[in-house]
């Protein structure tokens, strides 16, 4: 994966690095805090708290 960048992370204001491959409302990870967090956009890169719901994936 490339980092293109960072977005500070919404809960503990880490900078947490973005692949190029992300897209939005893709769900990432903060590796400080560990907190879910929702990529709202890519250009500028902008990180929200994700929604606490269930862990289901499958569609
Ligand atoms: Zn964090």
């Amino acid at each position: 994966m490339i980092a293109v960048g960072t977005a500070a992370c919404p809960v503990c204001d880490s900078p947490v690095s973005l692949a190029a491959d992300l897209t939005e409302s893709e769900i990432i990870r903060c590796p400080d805090c560990g907190s879910e967090l929702e990529v709202r956009s890519m250009e500028p890169a902008e990180l929200v708290e994700a929604p606490v719901e269930e862990e289901d994936w499958g569609q």
